[in-house]
């Protein structure tokens, strides 16, 4: 398979993505392909840090986490060690170069600086890191756009529409674009119910091992709502165009609709390697490393309206979607902290939705022209939830959970 060499920087090595993609690139060098892996950043895992970039042969590696949890914190000789919170900004700072490939894998609005500052030195970005665009679209789209940088949707709904899009030639085509969502581990329960469901029964997703942020924003079905406002930026579709539909398989990642009635969506196994494989290659497909569809055993796919009165996370997408402005940036850091609080056992499962609706009222939205008003709204809503739950403590199940 004829490929020139490609260099990439992955930012969040450790998480769930990350090690997808460190399998994606072992996957595609087995098939021949150049792939160089400049640099990796991580949060806490000092030690899976170390031995990735030693088996791939990362020169720069970076780690958030000032303690070091427990580890030696040695780095490999050879290896240059970026340290603490602002260490994934450096390490792009310091070695990102035009045309690199950026896997931004972070979890939460923590990704959003590494990820502009990989667009203003020229590098394509495979972005996994949906806060990001909640947050900060109405500021690195017009940055990408300016940069001629390519934005290569990972997430599996975003990577779906975009593969369903190419069936059309222009925006004026789509209809809608329809996101499907598992419908989480509460998609039977009755909203009562699921409002005092606990830690363990929110992180025990049916279809997808993955990280706990995202794990309880997928159980609240913020992470839809979160992916709703990504395809916004993505995809340049007005908001009223964008839909979510629950699809309990997992196998329909979404679909796009266009004006003469024809639906195209894009079907797999549930395994982020296709997507992530998918961003590494695009335009082109080259032999995937995921399980297949076995179509003798595919008996049924389905799928139901979402009841947005017990899932208010979806109601609150189209408000943000409507109010546009730093809203995103509001909704996304207010569901960061009750998240927090949820996995601290500090609330119950329903308020993480009450809260973020609390701050998206208390918190004015203003209009986006630079990373200034971003970084406002987002510590005004991160203030607005931490002063709700000084103010109205809750009293949940006690018992630890691993972190
Ligand atoms: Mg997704």
């Amino acid at each position: 398979m004829a490929s020139s060499a490609r260099r990439i920087i992955v930012l969040g090595a450790t998480g769930s993505i990350g090690r997808s993609t460190l399998e994606a690139i072992r996957h595609l060098r087995a098939l021949g392909q150049h792939w160089e892996v400049a640099g990796l950043a991580a949060g806490t895992r000092a030690d899976e840090l170390f031995a990735q970039a030693d088996e791939l042969g990362a020169r720069h590696v970076a780690l958030a986490s000032v303690l070091g949890q427990g580890t030696t914190c040695t780095a490999p000789p050879g290896v240059t060690l970026y340290r603490g919170p602002d260490s994934a900004l450096e390490l792009i700072e310091a070695i990102a170069q035009p045309g690199d490939l950026v896997l931004g894998a972070m979890v939460g609005v923590a990704g959003l600086r590494p990820t502009i500052a990989a667009i203003e030195r020229g590098c394509d970005i495979a972005l996994a890191n949906k806060e990001t665009l909640v947050a900060a679209g109405a500021i690195v789209m017009p940055l990408a756009a300016a940069k001629g940088v390519r934005l290569l949707p990972v997430d599996s709904e975003h990577s779906a529409i975009f593969q369903c899009v190419q069936a059309g030639r222009c925006v004026e085509e789509i209809e809608r674009l329809v996101i499907t969502a598992s419908g989480g581990p509460f998609r039977t329960w009755d909203a009562a119910r699921m409002n005092q469901a606990t830690v363990e029964e929110a992180l025990n997703h049916p279809t997808w091992k993955m990280g706990p942020k995202v794990t309880i924003d997928s159980a609240s079905m913020m992470n839809k709502a979160l992916e709703m406002i990504e395809a916004f930026w993505l995809f340049g579709i007005p908001a009223e165009r964008i839909d979510a539909i629950i699809h309990p398989q997992s196998i329909v990642h979404s679909f796009v609709e266009f004006v003469d009635g024809s639906v195209i969506a894009q079907l797999s196994p549930p395994d982020m390697k296709m997507p992530i494989q998918y961003a590494m290659t695009h335009p082109n497909r080259v032999p995937g490393c995921s399980r297949r569809l076995d179509w003798s055993t595919l008996s049924r796919l389905d799928f139901e309206a979402v009841d947005e009165g017990k899932f208010r996370s979806i109601a609150l997408a189209r408000r943000v979607l409507a109010a546009g402005g730093t809203s995103g940036a509001i909704l996304n850091a207010a569901n960061e902290v009750a998240v927090e609080a949820f996995l601290d056992r500090r609330i119950r499962f329903g308020r993480i939705a009450e809260l973020v609706e609390e701050a998206l009222a208390a918190v004015a939205s203003v209009p986006v022209r630079t990373l200034a008003e971003i970084d406002g709204a987002d510590r005004n809503a991160r203030a607005a939830v931490r002063d709700a739950l000084a103010a109205s403590p809750e009293t949940v199940s006690s018992r630890p959970v691993a972190r």
